[in-house]
């Protein structure tokens, strides 16, 4: 497109800022101007990103909402559900199995908490993890208002599969229905192009904020932690989902990782999967060429369900904090770790830090002291923007090789590679 040639692409824009606001970040925590100035440099950063950030939240529960009941109202056949949705879980779960697996692999060959000694001070609070009884009941909301306001994604799915079904068994009633909330779904999807205008100002003050307010000191103590989460987060992206869209979906995985990097961008500014669930929805539908009726079921469901980046700096997290303690572990209390984190990753909601919050149920499963986790949390906030980028990587990479084995993947959109590559559609709403 022409207007490529005259203004930066949203994918290059938002980098830009990324970059740019660390380096402006870290300049104002170091000239001292950040604890000087914090009305001027943390305070204005952080309403600025906040402003962003609850704008993409305020998107979620009409995007995940009205693009599901358009998803389960196109399906001709509503007990192609069933398959669906297990053959969904299924790759969901495999793929935090391997991550898990790679993380311990890692933690007991590198061992990144050896020779650190253990009389750290807790740090901050620590609450406690949903129990899992608690995570199946909220499946079945009570109250459809109250699980959207309190962002239930699992509640929200399940009403909105059941109204779409509902839709396609109601006849000529169902059809006027389904053509209003398919017009609404071009509305909400017009909405998020709209906030991702902003971006770049968004993704900027977040990262001033990040830069002005994190000490440097604290990294250094933890450097091979942070190294080795970093290093599996990168091989599970690069190896894992490639593999996984390869073998199981037949597809080029370099146009994939390609097409995901203004994806990966917004939920690693954002740290939030849930967050990002717009985002990752239109660029599947849009550039991947993942039909709605699966994406709008497999993006919100992988939000909640799937946390392949969570599961890798849990296991990591664990083992270091074994080693830590000078604790040996067990081939039993390594399988329990596999099963609690998968199980964590089940149950966590994709907001920023939960994860670590999970970790402490992780922890009390094989017996390590839960206020351990003190030792990590000065570095988990960089942690969490990246592998919050794994996680719905993951989630696309899944929704992909369903879509495909499904039939419902446009191989041409996902094969063009044009001019507007780049950028997220943007030149597409620079035009618009
Ligand atoms: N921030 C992550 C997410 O939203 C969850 C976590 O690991 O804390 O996906």
């Amino acid at each position: 497109m022409n207007t490529k040639a005259t203004s930066l692409s949203l994918n290059t824009q938002i980098l830009i800022a990324l970059v740019a606001g660390i380096v402006v970040g870290v300049l104002l925590n170091f000239s001292g101007a950040a604890e000087a100035y914090p009305l001027l440099t943390q305070e204005t950063s952080r309403t600025v990103g906040s402003l962003f950030v609850r704008a993409l939240q305020l998107l979620v529960i009409p995007v995940v909402f009205v693009s599901l009941v358009c998803g389960a109202s196109s399906l001709s056949d509503p007990s192609r559900l069933g398959r669906l949705g297990g053959k969904t879980i299924l790759l969901y779960l495999m793929t935090t199995a391997v991550a898990i697996t790679l993380a311990l692999v890692a933690g007991i060959g590198f061992e990144p908490g050896a020779g650190i000694e253990r009389d750290f001070t807790p740090m901050g609070e620590i609450a406690s993890a949903p129990a899992l009884s608690e995570v199946i009941l909220r499946i079945v909301p009570r109250n459809i208002v109250e699980a959207m306001a309190e962002g239930n994604m699992l509640g929200l799915i399940l009403f909105a599969l059941l109204i779409g079904v509902a839709i396609t068994l109601s006849g000529d009633a169902g059809k006027r229905i389904g053509s209003f909330f398919d017009d609404l779904n071009v509305v909400v999807m017009k909405f998020v192009e709209l906030i991702m205008k902003v971006a770049p100002i968004g993704v900027f003050a977040l990262m001033v904020q990040l830069g002005a307010s994190t000490g440097i000191d604290v990294f250094a103590r933890l450097a091979l932690y942070v190294s080795l989460v970093l290093i599996v987060l990168l091989i599970h992206v690069s190896v894992t989902y490639p593999l996984l869209v390869r073998v199981f979906g037949g597809l080029n995985p370099i146009i994939f990782l390609k097409k995901m990097r203004p994806v990966m961008l917004f939920a690693f500014s954002t740290a939030s999967s849930n967050a990002t669930i717009p985002v990752n929805l239109r660029n599947l539908t849009r550039r991947l060429g993942v039909h709605n009726n699966i994406a709008s079921f497999t993006v919100p469901l992988g939000a909640t369900i799937n946390m392949d980046g969570t599961a890798i700096m849990q296991g990591l997290a664990t083992t270091f904090i074994a080693q830590a303690y000078g604790v040996d572990l067990s081939a039993v209390q390594y399988l329990t770790i596999i099963l609690m984190v998968i199980m964590a990753s089940v149950g966590a909601a994709g907001v920023p830090g939960v994860g670590l919050i999970l970790l402490a149920t992780v922890l009390q499963q094989v017996n390590l002291p839960v206020e351990a986790i003190g030792m990590i949390l000065g570095v988990d906030r960089i942690l969490d923007m990246a592998r919050t980028a794994v996680n719905v990587t993951g989630d696309a990479a899944v929704s992909l090789v369903v879509a495909r084995t499904e039939g419902e993947l446009d191989i041409d959109t996902y094969m063009q590679m044009d001019d507007d590559d780049d950028d997220g559609g943007v030149a597409e709403l620079q035009g618009a």
